[in-house]
């Protein structure tokens, strides 16, 4: 990642120790009134309250304890419980679902190996497509007529919509991956959070609503209830109720730093903002770090699996649960390969198991150690796969990522978002603050994007204008008119 410099506030430094200074050097002197809020939200939300919550759901201080601890294990360690959880879970399979049993026996899986992945590898990976034809083999029998079922739906914006079922096992189980992984990044139960959403999907019932904002000190904003470009009345209502962290998708957090640009006034005493389900655009984060005046993390996840990665304090890749999860990067032939499709082997699933599963993005993995001193790898550029792509006059798919990469270089660049309206035409709205000539920087951009997707591709420039508005929170940089809208999740 290219370090951005920023021209009129301090550019954040990565890494742990210069993070950790600059949260110390832009840290808030509280007011006295603050005190007893504080109290409050340590002793009766942080101590009592968000512990209900947690009994509530199933989940005892003995798991919480175990799945903590695992932070504080090493690589190997970690290795060998992900490795043993898939021993256990191809056995499950083997025995409960019909689809498996056949794939195993046929690939001549040997579940009593050492190196379980080797044995994986046997298995071919699985589209959505061909989940769905196989659905009912696929299916556990131990589930078959259950009640309490759930389903899970994906919305197809990787190109084709996916059913599936889990139940109440799988969700407890998410919950705790997600309480250990804000952990990393300083969010606790029952911080005063606000969590902004849209959409009926994303949103729990109202009596649910009402239940978070009382139990675990979680106030949940409908943004679909406002006009979706009346952000300043959302920041308005920010300044007033002052949470300490922020729970919502990128494009919203970036709409409140927008807002609190053109006020000239960041917010004030947020600790954390948690940006969901979309992939990373490192300047547009810089910049709302900025005005929203905390640091942005990234988590990542789908709709049939739930979140099981995020950014630790590093920012620097998502660590993912090697304990529920197994990630593979295979090229379309399934042979392991640096930057490809994303292949999940998703543990926590019994009902309809997922061996191999492409997502549908595309990533890499890092299994470098982390600076933040983690065991987990890391999930690294992120790519929704089908919809990111650009189509060019001649139908070659070229990925959206050549625009990070072609305009990282531009410091006058404050934002910008790239939409194709046709095979030969993309506009590219840039927004800067430079008041001097930039025509001839742009014409240096168009020449390099020339160079890399052919002249016949005009590139049309609008500076300073409105953004296309994905009320959604699906996109951030790349909009294509030729595909589905993309999306790094369902
Ligand atoms: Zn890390």
């Amino acid at each position: 990642m290219s370090r951005i410099i920023h021209l009129n506030m301090p550019p954040r430094p990565y890494g742990m120790h210069a993070k950790l200074h600059w949260e110390q050097s832009t840290c808030k002197v509280k007011p006295a009134g603050a005190m007893y809020t504080n109290w409050l939200e340590k002793r009766l939300y942080q101590g009592v309250f968000y512990k209900i919550n947690l009994f509530n759901k199933g989940i005892s201080e003995e798991m919480l304890a175990t799945y903590y601890g695992r932070d504080l294990l090493t690589q190997n360690q970690i290795a060998e419980i992900q490795n043993e959880k898939l021993r256990e879970f191809l056995k499950y399979c083997n025995d409960n679902s019909p689809y498996y049993h056949k794939q195993i026996q046929e690939h001549s899986v040997n579940l009593r190996a050492e190196d379980m992945f080797a044995e994986l590898r046997k298995i071919p990976s699985i589209s959505k497509m061909e989940i769905t034809r196989n659905l009912e083999s696929i299916f556990s029998r131990e589930y078959v007529g259950r009640k309490g079922l759930i389903a899970k739906f994906t919305g197809g914006s990787t190109g084709t919509p996916l059913e599936i079922w889990g139940n109440h096992d799988d969700y407890r189980e998410n919950n705790v991956i997600i309480a250990r992984q804000r952990r990393w990044v300083n969010w606790v139960g029952g911080m005063k959070t606000m969590t902004l959403f849209g959409g009926s999907v994303d949103l729990p019932s109202s009596l649910r609503r009402i239940t978070k904002r009382v139990l675990i000190n979680d106030t949940i904003l409908n943004i679909m209830d406002r006009s979706n470009t009346d952000f300043s009345s959302i920041v308005a209502v920010i300044r007033k109720k002052t949470p300490h962290a922020l729970i919502a998708y990128f494009s919203i957090l970036k709409e409140l730093s927008q807002v609190c640009e053109c006020e000239k006034r960041p917010l004030s005493g947020i600790n954390v903002a948690i940006a969901c389900a979309e992939p990373i655009e490192e300047r547009a984060r810089r910049h709302a770090e900025q005005w929203l005046n905390a640091p942005i993390y990234f988590q990542y996840g789908t709709r049939e699996t739930g979140t099981f990665a995020q950014e630790c304090r590093a920012q620097n890749g998502y660590h993912y649960a090697q304990d529920i999860i197994f990630c593979e990067v295979l090229d379309d032939d399934d042979n392991p390969c640096e930057f490809g499709n994303l292949v999940i082997t998703w543990f926590a699933n019994k009902v309809v198991p997922l061996v191999r599963y492409k997502i549908g993005d595309s990533a890499s993995i890092v299994t470098e150690a982390c600076a933040c001193g983690l065991p987990y790898h890391r999930i690294d550029r992120i790519e929704g796969r089908m919809a990111s792509m650009i189509i060019t006059p001649d139908n070659r798919r070229i990925t959206s990522l050549i625009f990070p990469h072609l305009l990282k270089d531009y410091d006058w660049i404050i934002e910008y978002q790239a939409e194709q309206t046709a095979k030969d035409h993309i506009v590219i709205r840039i927004r800067t603050n430079r008041k001097s000539s930039i025509s001839d920087a742009l014409e240096d951009i168009k020449k390099k994007f020339n160079e890399l997707l052919g002249r016949d591709i005009c590139l049309e420039f609008k500076i300073n204008e409105d953004f296309l508005k994905v009320p959604t929170g699906k996109h951030l940089y790349f909009v294509s008119h030729l595909n589905s809208i993309p999306g790094c999740t369902e």
